[in-house]
């Protein structure tokens, strides 16, 4: 073995960088072909009624499946299509599929509420609103069952502008949520001046409910501000029925997670659909088993 010199350490961790860096711009070279090649696909992961178990709509993920980097999770992927702008293709694309889908699941229910997640950085584009009016009017769809989630960031939190590109969304129609509520840059004041129709409670203080004080707390805390301030309050993250329960007692309406259903391809939720469109309390979830 080499005798370790002195600096070292600095040069190995350059190295790490430039991989790191070459690692991403690889990603962000192989993510710019993924629309052509048919890579992409949208999940859909059901939201269900606390109160009354009933369905109220589905979170449409964005998944990509790479030839030889296989699947490739979002959470790696989004922020190198931020960063590198090839985020704009991906949410018309999303946007788009979505929208189509929708049309079809309001077939078997009619109130099904879609939600599409949005870059902060999205909202600065002028040409987005244009695309929903032309998708809502093409397939005929309500506005008011149009959920975006917007994700707390630094951009979002600089405020005036995304104030502003949010009321041509409100003049649409559509409504906007709050996404991973607690984990960003927002603060209270944000809160109240954007008029978020709905919070989201993010997963990370939802999946140890059942045992942590402290994410009960926050929990209940931001149920209750959600109530003053008018939004309703979808938790994500719920993995079982204890979880579930807590949630309800803290006024929260609506649970998605793994309890329910993991992330579906858009047949598979289509099924799903059906096969829980009349369930009050009982599930069927994505594993066959009845919870
Ligand atoms: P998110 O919007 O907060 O989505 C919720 C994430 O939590 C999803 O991860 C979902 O699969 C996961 N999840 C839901 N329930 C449970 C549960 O019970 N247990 C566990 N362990 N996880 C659960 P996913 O699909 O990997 O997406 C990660 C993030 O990537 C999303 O977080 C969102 O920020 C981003 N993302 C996904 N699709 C899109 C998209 O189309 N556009 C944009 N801009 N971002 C997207
Ligand atoms: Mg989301
Ligand atoms: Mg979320
Ligand atoms: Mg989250």
């Amino acid at each position: 073995a080499v005798k370790p010199l002195y600096g070292e350490r600095w040069h190995m961790f350059d190295i790490e960088n430039v991989a790191l860096s070459q690692r991403r711009i690889a990603i962000a070279s192989a993510l710019k072909k993924a629309i052509e090649f048919d890579q992409l696909s949208l999940f859909f992961q059901p939201q269900i009624y606390l109160n009354t178990g009933k369905v109220h709509g589905a979170e449409a993920l964005l998944r990509w499946e790479h030839p030889q980097l296989g699947n490739v999770p979002p959470d790696l992927f989004i922020p190198i299509a931020e960063s590198s702008g090839i985020i704009s293709d991906l949410t018309e694309w999303v946007i788009t599929q979505a929208l189509q889908y929708q049309k079809k699941m309001t077939v078997l229910l009619p109130q099904h509420i879609v939600s599409i997640n949005i870059s902060a950085k999205d909202l600065l584009r002028k040409d987005l609103p244009v695309l929903f009016i032309t998708l809502l009017n093409e397939y005929e769809l309500n506005p008011a069952n149009i959920m975006l989630e917007l994700t707390e960031s630094a951009t979002l939190f600089e405020g005036v502008d995304i104030k502003n590109a949010l009321n041509d969304y409100r003049l649409i129609g559509v409504k906007i949520a709050i996404d991973d509520f607690g984990t960003g840059y927002s603060s209270l004041a944000y809160l109240s001046k954007m008029g978020f129709d709905e919070i989201k409670i993010d997963k990370q203080f939802v999946m140890n409910i059942e045992y942590s004080k402290n994410d009960q707390t926050i929990c209940r805390a931001t149920c209750d501000i959600a109530k003053s301030l008018g939004s309703y309050v979808v938790a994500e993250g719920v993995e079982d029925s204890q979880s579930m329960a807590k949630l309800q007692s803290y006024g929260c309406e609506v649970g998605q997670g793994y309890f329910f259903s993991r992330p579906l391809p858009f047949e598979n939720y289509m099924q799903w659909l059906g096969a829980n469109l009349e369930n009050t309390t009982v599930f069927v979830n994505d594993l066959g088993k009845v919870v």
